[in-house]
């Protein structure tokens, strides 16, 4: 496997970035994940101006989109494989310790790993942890994932495979790596970025190639939904069959087995030049 770093390929066995990078020891950095089938990205640019946006808020230089860009495509080229996740990783760079980021640059890191077509369902979990809808990190995807890793190991304990949050107000806001989507009374509804999730790049396309429409929803609308499904890179549109230990008969259901058709076609006919 041969990764993206210090402004060239390297093998993954032997790269390396500082042991004081800021990204390592404080967390300071922020990441996309990009989806590629058969060595074709999937709507790379809004990924790369999300790195850029995410960049901006947490201070970081602004990232070279064009160097990104290249370093993606020599990735890809390297590592022909039929459905990939392209990772990009940027940091504040080499730190030393006790100082804020040093000025050797930031830390691009662009790597690959295998990925599979989601299951058509999953089961999720509800945790008792909130999501700040008003801290300094909400809407930017920072490798600040401790939290999200606690979450997660907590749903595998329950056999899920997603960890949905509310926010602090007891809105429902999103997973620790997808958007919610639920069917009540027969409207498609998601949670708007003011609850505090992520601007996700599924959650957009599902919602304007369905119709989806945001709102305010308590968290207990998962509690009486008819339909509820996860949006992200890596799963698409993905139903959910369980909520702790709600069952949802039958999905997907009507509305999500239409969002999951629907997503598909399209996508796969926009995937990038
Ligand atoms: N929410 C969080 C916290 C995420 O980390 C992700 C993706 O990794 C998403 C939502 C879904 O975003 P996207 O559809 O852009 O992958």
């Amino acid at each position: 496997m041969k990764l993206w770093v210090d402004g060239g390929l390297h093998d993954a066995a032997t790269a390396r970035v500082s042991v004081l990078d800021h990204g390592l020891t404080v967390g300071d950095g922020i990441f996309e994940t990009v989806k590629a089938t058969a060595g074709r990205t999937f709507a790379l640019t809004r990924h790369l101006e999300r790195l850029a946006r995410s960049a901006r808020g947490l201070g970081l230089p602004e990232p070279d989109l064009d160097e990104v860009r290249r370093a993606c495509a020599a990735v890809l080229e390297a590592n022909p494989m039929a459905l990939g996740r392209l990772r990009i990783t940027y940091t504040g760079g080499l730190s030393p310790l006790g100082s804020e980021r040093g000025d050797t640059g930031p830390t691009l890191v662009v790597a690959l790993g295998e990925a599979s077509r989601r299951p058509d369902s999953t089961a999720v979990i509800t945790v008792p942890w909130t999501r700040n809808e008003r801290g300094a990190l909400t809407g930017l995807k920072t490798t600040s994932y401790a939290e999200n890793v606690v979450a997660l190991a907590r749903a595998h304990e329950h056999g899920a495979s997603e960890a949905l949050f509310a926010n602090t107000v007891g809105q429902l806001c999103e997973g620790t790596g997808s958007n919610v989507f639920v069917v009540v009374g027969g409207r498609l509804l998601t949670p708007p970025v003011s609850s505090g999730c992520l601007a996700g790049i599924t959650r957009a396309l599902a919602a304007e190639w369905t119709g989806a429409e945001e709102a305010d929803l308590p968290l207990d609308v998962l509690e009486r939904a008819d339909e509820v499904f996860l949006t992200s890179t890596l799963r698409d549109v993905q139903a959910v069959h369980r909520i702790d230990g709600r069952q949802l008969a039958g999905a997907p259901g009507p509305v999500t087995a239409k969002a999951m058709r629907v997503f598909d076609e399209r996508a796969a006919s926009d995937l990038d030049p």
